[in-house]
């Protein structure tokens, strides 16, 4: 027997049904927010993500699935959304004629070779969206702010923001020069993908898994003392918006997020202190990186999975609709070509109607009808049909109407 793979999973039943909801519940406020939607390719050139998301990374390192194709190019799977976007923007040179922000949004399957774990999976979906052009403290606070309403939407009201500045170029520079004299005496008490990170970006030291916590992490130099005094107002200036906004956050100075395209905001969200559910920032410098002019950009994602599982955690009632309107039964073969066409109709006027696809008798007709949770029912009979009539029954109180066949439309329309 062929099963799936690793970290992969079929997505049908209930959770298809809650993913729709969450999915409908996103896109609706992204289209508020006046964002486009926006489908990259699953492959890219390899080239992409290793340039963009930065060859230091873990994703980078150790996550990617690559691959030569049979034309022997180098092939990525998408491990995350912001790359693929930006490619997209250089390749049609929307950087020209900016008057205004370019805001899209996106909802895709990303890929990473990860080790498995309750809402950590190899292929995942993540929302998440970009904004192409401002520089402003007002953009960083709008992407601050459709991020946090989302999760509000989806019932999370108790996700907490974490939220840090990395600077401009001058402050990340001097705070990385801290940072390095910080960590030089402990080098050898790092685990040995920090010692790694000290040569190549010791940044991502704070990031790490295996040493978070540990005292050497928690009295690393903040990011905070670093900041020169522009970037220091803005980031105060973000705090004041996101007041006003009534956005509750918190400032985590040891935030720095694991890519290394990052400068100014940063920020995470996370459930109970714990759970990362998503995160953003602005990447000032990675349009340039990836051979487009110099642009800023600020973006986020979610996972799905993840905050579908909080969804669960916190109770959050997600409207999942299990129950059919009508029931098509067909008294005798003769009545099944009606069934069919009826049925047709009432799907094209908006209800949801199920009839026997099984050929089953009478019996196993009426036992379908409570399968489905059918609130109404026919039994089509050709007495009644010739008389261009039908006898409507609800399923609950059992009550029976007879109708014109003409006149079903309207007596579902004011009895659902
Ligand atoms: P990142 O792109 O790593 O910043 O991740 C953003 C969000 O995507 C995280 O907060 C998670 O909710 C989600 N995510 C990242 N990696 C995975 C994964 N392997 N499986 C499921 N969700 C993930």
């Amino acid at each position: 027997m062929i099963t799936k793979q690793k970290g992969t999973y079929d997505i049908y039943g209930d959770l298809a049904k809650k993913r729709m909801y969450v999915n409908d519940v996103l896109n609706a406020l992204c289209e508020k927010f006046n964002y486009g939607y926006i489908e990259t390719p699953v492959f890219e050139a390899s080239e992409l993500f290793h340039r963009g998301v930065g060859e230091t990374t873990d994703m980078v390192q150790k996550e990617t699935y690559d691959f030569v194709d049979r034309g022997e190019r180098n092939i990525t799977l998408r491990p995350e959304g912001t790359a693929g976007v930006v490619r997209w923007f250089i390749e049609n040179k929307l950087y020209g004629n900016l008057t205004d922000a370019v805001k899209v949004y996106y909802n895709m399957k990303m890929y990473r070779y990860e080790r498995p774990q309750s809402g950590r999976n190899r292929e995942f979906t993540q929302w998440g969206f970009e904004v192409f052009g401002p520089d402003t403290v007002e953009s960083d606070a709008e992407v601050v702010s459709l991020a946090y309403n989302a999760y509000r939407l989806l019932g999370l009201d108790d996700v907490k923001i974490q939220l840090n500045s990395l600077g401009d170029t001058e402050s990340r520079m001097k705070y990385r020069e801290a940072l390095i004299n910080y960590f030089e005496p402990y080098i050898n008490d790092l685990c040995e993908d920090c010692q790694e990170r000290f040569k190549k970006n010791p940044l991502r030291i704070l990031d790490c898994k295996v040493d978070a916590g540990s005292d050497i992490i928690k009295n690393a130099p903040k990011t905070i003392d670093y900041l020169n005094e522009e970037s220091k107002k803005r980031f105060e200036r973000l705090q004041e918006l996101l007041d006003l906004m009534d956005i509750p956050y918190e400032v985590n100075t040891n935030l720095v997020r694991g890519l290394d395209y990052y400068n100014h905001m940063v920020f995470e969200v996370t459930l109970r202190d714990s759970y990362a559910l998503g995160g953003g920032g602005r990447y000032n410098g990675l349009i340039e990186t990836l051979d487009g002019p110099s642009t800023p950009g600020v973006g986020f994602a979610m996972g799905y999975d993840r905050t579908i599982l909080a969804m669960e955690e916190e109770g959050v009632n997600i409207p999942i609709n299990n129950k059919i309107d009508l029931y098509l039964l067909a008294v005798s073969e003769s009545e099944r070509e009606t069934a069919q066409y009826l049925a047709q109709d009432l799907r094209l006027n908006g209800f949801i109607v199920e009839t026997d696809l099984m050929n089953k008798g009478l019996k196993g007709q009426f036992k379908s009808v409570d399968r489905f949770n059918s609130k109404f029912l026919i039994v089509l009979n050709d007495e009644d049909l010739q008389k261009n009539e039908v006898v409507l029954k609800d399923n609950a109180t059992k009550e029976e109407t007879r109708v014109n066949i003409n006149n079903i439309v309207e007596f579902l329309d004011t009895h659902m």
